[in-house]
């Protein structure tokens, strides 16, 4: 059987149809591509029960992944992250179905290691031999490793401001990083320059196509880790939103193969921070296009994204799902991770504290209903980020005594 049932590109505008042995980036008319999949085919030959005897990572989707030929897949053992019942926070929350993928355990330490993994493996299967990419921090040190592992050069360009980690990442990883007094649409302007320049391939997100379909398995996991029956509602930290529009395209795919409910899609839900909600904006307003947010500023930096190329498909992943997008502020961002820290010994990020201050908030306007099941991504792990967590601790000198703060006790 075929590794991959990949079938072309095609654009979700204009239509216009794309061959996957090339080197593609955007649409002639601007927008990202999507990828098609021989999907009756696939429906014929493939069941679910054929997934249970393979690797616990995200290849063992590879039907519906780009890669032809297997001996191009880069991999570090990226996907099947845990999903995990909160039962404290739930409780907390007044959702007892609450339920956190965690994608903190990925390589890397985010989920944009998914993107990584089948992106940088298909440009190796492409022929690519160097590319650039902007970053807010995960997504270059994901790629810059991935890069490392496959043989090709990376170029990465992130604001100064991006997590420390994540710089050392890249350096790690051997990549050209630089750093700009900006941010990441500043970061995307100077490497569109460079790619000119330079001929290198542009891995921005979705101006290469299969990243998304990296992530993208993260509903793929979903589904099959609750049986093939979907949760209510799914809530997702929304940057440029490739997640969310992957978990929508992987939920309507499977749809097509018959292996979950074609009647019950999860209500999909865009968080963002009061500090930078172009998509909450656009959505309270019913538009299909995001403006770009003006002095976009966030803790969580990996959704600090002022102006997102695939708006319109978030927007539409939300609208065809009856979700919706909600913004939460920068202080309840800081005591959700906490929270969530403290109550269930989960250091969550804070893009993933701000998925949870968002179940809080829907559920108390009663948006989510008491017994609904509740799916939070958290997308990254919260040592990634040390200095979300600030307080003193004592010196003791060694022969000194500790003396216990009575209410430190739970
Ligand atoms: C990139 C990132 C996000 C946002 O992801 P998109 O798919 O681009 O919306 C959320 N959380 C973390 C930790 C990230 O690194
Ligand atoms: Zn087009």
């Amino acid at each position: 059987m075929k590794y991959s049932f990949v079938s072309h590109l095609y654009c979700p505008k204009c239509g216009k149809n794309y061959d996957t042995e090339d080197q593609n980036q955007l649409c002639k008319c601007g927008s990202p591509l999507l990828v098609a999949y021989y999907m009756e085919e696939l429906k014929k030959v493939l069941r679910p029960e054929h997934l249970n005897e393979r690797r616990p990572d995200l290849w063992r989707y590879h039907e519906l992944l780009p890669v032809k030929r297997e001996e191009n897949v880069v991999s570090l053992g990226e996907g099947m992250s845990p999903i995990i019942k909160m039962d404290v926070v739930g409780k907390d929350m007044n959702i007892p179905n609450l339920y956190m993928k965690d994608e903190g355990l990925v390589p890397t330490g985010s989920f944009k290691a998914r993107g990584a993994a089948v992106g940088v493996s298909k440009a190796k299967e492409v022929g690519v031999t160097e590319l650039a990419m902007p970053t807010n921090g995960n997504a270059g040190a994901a790629w810059s490793l991935y890069c490392a592992r496959a043989g090709i050069s990376s170029t990465i360009v992130m604001p100064v401001d991006a997590p420390e980690v994540t710089k050392k990442e890249c350096l790690a990883a051997g990549a050209n990083l630089f750093l700009v007094d900006g941010l990441i649409g500043d970061a995307g302007k100077i490497v569109a320059n460079a790619v000119k320049e330079y001929g290198m391939f542009d891995a921005s997100t979705l101006k290469e196509p299969y990243r998304i379909e990296g992530k993208k398995t993260m509903g793929l996991e979903i589904a099959e880790q609750f049986h093939w029956e979907v949760p209510d509602v799914i809530l997702y930290p929304t940057g440029g939103g490739v997640g969310l529009i992957g978990i929508y395209k992987a939920l309507r795919e499977l749809q097509e193969l018959g292996w979950i409910d074609e009647m019950k899609m999860p209500r999909l839900v865009a968080v963002q921070s009061e500090g930078c909600a172009p998509i909450v904006k656009a959505w309270e307003e019913g538009q299909s296009y995001a403006e770009p947010w003006q002095d976009a500023s966030t803790i969580a930096f990996g959704i600090n994204v002022a102006k997102a190329l695939g708006d319109f498909l978030i927007l539409d992943a939300i609208r065809q799902t009856e979700g919706c997008a909600i913004s939460v502020s920068e202080d309840s961002i800081m005591s959700e991770l906490r929270t969530v820290s403290s109550f269930e010994g989960a250091f969550v990020c804070p893009e993933g504290a701000a998925a949870f201050a968002a179940a809080r908030a829907l559920r108390e306007q009663n948006w989510i209903k008491e017994n609904e099941k509740v799916v939070i991504l958290n997308t990254g792990a919260g040592i990634k980020y040390p200095n979300t967590i600030q307080g003193d601790s004592n010196v003791l000198h060694p022969e000194e005594a500790l003396v216990m703060d009575k209410d430190v006790s739970r």
